[in-house]
C-alpha cells in the first residue's frame, strides 16, 4: 500500500491558520494597530476603504524592519518578539506566535513599505495570497506601512460572509478604539475611504476617553486604583447615574491588552448592584496590571480571554475597589469626606473562600422614630460604629491579620461618619417630599421618599439577617382572602415575610390570617399591603432574579416608602438624614433611584449672575 500522508504546502496552511487569525477586515486592523504599538510607534493611522473590504492599512512612525526581517516576517511563526515557549510566560503582552502577518498575506493582496532609521532606503514588498510578487527597495519615511487590499479575494465563500458595511465598520473602529483606549501617550488616526473621521492626540488617559466617546464623556466617570500584590487595578467607572439601557462602554484591558472577562465583569455589576436600576449596565474603563506569570494566557493571536490564577482574589479586590471608588468620589465633591485611598490587601490569603459580605443589625434601632423619639433634639449626635455593616466578614479575615480589618473599619468609619461634616445644621422642607440642607460644599436635596426606601430596606436587611423581625401587633387581626396564585406564591414565601414583621397565619383556601403588620408599615390595610407585596416580589424575581429574601425587603421597603408627603420637624428632618448617611449607600434607593444630590456653591453662584 503505498503511503497517503502529505504535508501541507505553506500557502496551503498560511490559508487554514488564516480562518482562525483572520476572520473579517476587523481581525487584519486589529493585528496591524498591535504590531505598530509593539514597533514602538508615537504616531499611528489606520485607512479603510468599504469597511475594509477594498483596504486596511496602517502607518506607523515605530522601529521598522531591516530588509531580511521585512521578508521574515510573513513567514509562519516568524516573530521578534519571542524566542522559546519560556518566553510566552515572561512577556508583558500576550497574544505572539508570529501568524497575523502570515496569516493575513495568504488570504490578501498585501504591500508593505518599511524603513529602520538607520538605513538609507526602505525595503517594499508586495505579496499575493503568500506569494511574494515583489521585492524591492524604494524611499519612504522612517516606520511601516502595511496595506491590506481585497482581504479573501482568494476566499469567496469568506467574503460572502461578512456583514453589511456599516456592521464590519463598526466592528473596526471598536478595534481601533480598543488599542486607542490603552495607549493615549500614542496619537492615532483614523480615515474612512480618505476622509479624516478621527484624530486623537496624544494625551492623558482620561482625556483619550473623551476623545473617542466624546468631549464631556469624562464628567460621567470617576476614577478607580487599588495596588495589591495581586494585580494593580486603575481607570475609570461610570458614575451610577449614568449607568445606560443598553450595554455600553465596558472595557477591561490586561496588561495593555483588551480582554473579556465574564467574572470580573460579574465582580464589577455585582458593586453597583443597588446603585443603578435593573436592566441598565454600568460603563466602565478598567485597567489592570497582572504579574504575566499568573495569566494563563491562551496562546492564540485573536482570543481576547485570559484565566487568572487569582480569580478569586481578583474578584474580592475589583468589588472593593469599586465600591471603595463609589465611597470615595461619588460624593466626595459635595461632601468631601476623608477616605484612606489605599487598601493593604498584601496578606491577603488568597486561596481563602470569599464570603458575600453580611450586615450587622442593631435590634434596639427604629429609622422612623420621630417626634417621640428619644434622641435629644437640638444638638444632632451623628450615628456611631454599631450602626456599621459588617464589611470585614467580606474576606473572612481571620484574627491574625488585624491591620486589614481596621483599614476596613476605616473606610467605612469615612462613610458613616459624613453627616458630622454638614455644618450648622438647618433642615427645611420643600413641596412635603424633599429636605434641604446645608452642606460643606453646597445645599443637599434629599428625597424622602427614596431616603426612607434606603433605610427602611437596610433596616429589613438587618432584621432579617438577626432574626428579629419588627412587628406591631394588630388590634383586631385582620382575615385576608387572596387569589389561588396570590395564595400560593404567599405560602412560598412564608417565613421570609414572617421575617421581615408580618404576623401572619394560614387560614386554608387561600385565607390567612394577620395578627400584626411590620413596624412602620401597621397603619397599612393588611390585605392591601400583602397585595402589593407580592406584586412587587413578583415583578423583581422576573426582572433581577433577585435572592427572596432582598427582594421582598426590596419590595416592602418599597411599599412603605411609597406615599410619603406631609411636612416634618427638625427633628424628623435630623432623624432621617443621620439615619440615612449610617446606610450603606445613602446615594441610591434599593430600586436605583437618586437620594440625592449636592447643588454646590459654584452652581448657585452661576445662577446668580
Ligand atoms: P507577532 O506580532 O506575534 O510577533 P506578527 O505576524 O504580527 O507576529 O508579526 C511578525 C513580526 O513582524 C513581529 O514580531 C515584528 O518583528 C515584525 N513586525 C510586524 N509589524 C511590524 C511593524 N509595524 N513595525 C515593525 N515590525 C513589525
Ligand atoms: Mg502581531
Amino acid at each position: 500500500m503505498t503511503d497517503i500522508i502529505k504535508i501541507l504546502p505553506d500557502n496551503v496552511a498560511n490559508q487554514i491558520a488564516a480562518g482562525e487569525v483572520v476572520q473579517r477586515p476587523a481581525s487584519a486592523a486589529k493585528e496591524l494597530l498591535e504590531n505598530a504599538i509593539d514597533a514602538g510607534a508615537t504616531d499611528v493611522q489606520l485607512i479603510i476603504k468599504d469597511a475594509g473590504k477594498t483596504l486596511i492599512q496602517v502607518v506607523d512612525n515605530g522601529a521598522g524592519m531591516s530588509d531580511t526581517d521585512a521578508r521574515l516576517c510573513f513567514e509562519r511563526h516568524s516573530t521578534s518578539k519571542i524566542s522559546e515557549a519560556h518566553d510566552l510566560f515572561a512577556l508583558r503582552t500576550f497574544g505572539f506566535r508570529g501568524e497575523a502577518l502570515a496569516s493575513i498575506a495568504a488570504v490578501a493582496q498585501l504591500e508593505m513599505k518599511t524603513k529602520r532609521a538607520d538605513m538609507e532606503l526602505a525595503t517594499l514588498i508586495q505579496i499575493e495570497g503568500s506569494e511574494v510578487k515583489q521585492h524591492t527597495q524604494c524611499s519612504a519615511a522612517n516606520g511601516t506601512s502595511i496595506a491590506v487590499k481585497n482581504l479573501f479575494f482568494n476566499v469567496p465563500a469568506r467574503r460572502k460572509f461578512l456583514k453589511a458595511d456599516a456592521t464590519e465598520t463598526s466592528y473596526i473602529i471598536e478595534e481601533f478604539n480598543r488599542v486607542a483606549l490603552v495607549h493615549p501617550e500614542v496619537s492615532f488616526s483614523y480615515y474612512n475611504n480618505t476622509k479624516l473621521v478621527t484624530r486623537l492626540e496624544k494625551t492623558t488617559l482620561r482625556q483619550r476617553i473623551n476623545g473617542v466617546f466624546g468631549s464631556s464623556y469624562g464628567e460621567k466617570l470617576i476614577p478607580v486604583e487599588e495596588k495589591t500584590n495581586v494585580v494593580n487595578i486603575s481607570g475609570f467607572i461610570g458614575k451610577p447615574e449614568f449607568a445606560r439601557k443598553t450595554r455600553g462602554e465596558q472595557y477591561f484591558f490586561v496588561n495593555n491588552r483588551f480582554i473579556k472577562h465574564a467574572f470580573l465583569h460579574h465582580a464589577v455589576t455585582s458593586a453597583y448592584a443597588e446603585m443603578i436600576p435593573d436592566k441598565s449596565f454600568p460603563s466602565y474603563f478598567i485597567y489592570l496590571a497582572v504579574d504575566p506569570k499568573n495569566i494563563d494566557v491562551n496562546i492564540h493571536p485573536t482570543k481576547t480571554e485570559v484565566k487568572f490564577s487569582d480569580e478569586k482574589a481578583m474578584y474580592a479586590i475589583m468589588k472593593s475597589a469599586i465600591r471603595k471608588s463609589f465611597g470615595s468620589f461619588s460624593i466626595t465633591p459635595t461632601i468631601d469626606f476623608e477616605v484612606e485611598r489605599s487598601m493593604d490587601f498584601s496578606n491577603l490569603d488568597t486561596s481563602r473562600e470569599i464570603k458575600i459580605p453580611t450586615i450587622k443589625v442593631n435590634p434596639d434601632y427604629n429609622p422612623f422614630q420621630t417626634t417621640n423619639s428619644a434622641r435629644p433634639s437640638g444638638s444632632y449626635t451623628p450615628p456611631k460604629d454599631k450602626n456599621l455593616p459588617n464589611w470585614e466578614k467580606l474576606y473572612d479575615i481571620p484574627e491574625t491579620q488585624p491591620e486589614i480589618d481596621q483599614k476596613f473599619n476605616r473606610v467605612e468609619k469615612a462613610e458613616a461618619d459624613m453627616p458630622e461634616e454638614i455644618t450648622g445644621i438647618s433642615f427645611f422642607m420643600f413641596a412635603k417630599k424633599y429636605i434641604l440642607t446645608p452642606v460643606k460644599s453646597g445645599l443637599m436635596f434629599i428625597d424622602i421618599a427614596h431616603a426612607r426606601e434606603r433605610i427602611c430596606y437596610e433596616q429589613l436587611l438587618r432584621n432579617m439577617e438577626n432574626h428579629q423581625p419588627m412587628s406591631q401587633g394588630l388590634l383586631f387581626p385582620q382575615r385576608v382572602v387572596l387569589t389561588p396564585s396570590e395564595g400560593e406564591l404567599l405560602g412560598d414565601v412564608l417565613n421570609e415575610i414572617r421575617a421581615l414583621g408580618f404576623d401572619v397565619e394560614p387560614f386554608g383556601q387561600n385565607t390567612f390570617v394577620v395578627n400584626g403588620l411590620p413596624t412602620d408599615a401597621e397603619n397599612q390595610d393588611a390585605k392591601d399591603l400583602l397585595e402589593h407585596l407580592l406584586e412587587s416580589y413578583k415583578k423583581n424575581q422576573l426582572e433581577a432574579h433577585l435572592d427572596k429574601k432582598l427582594n421582598l425587603a426590596r419590595s416592602l421597603a418599597k411599599n412603605i416608602s411609597v406615599k410619603f408627603s406631609r411636612n416634618l420637624t427638625t427633628e424628623e428632618m435630623q432623624s432621617i438624614v443621620g439615619e440615612l448617611f449610617s446606610c450603606t449607600m445613602p446615594e441610591t434607593s434599593p430600586s436605583g433611584k437618586k437620594v440625592l444630590f449636592v447643588m454646590t456653591g459654584e452652581e448657585i453662584e452661576k445662577k446668580m449672575k
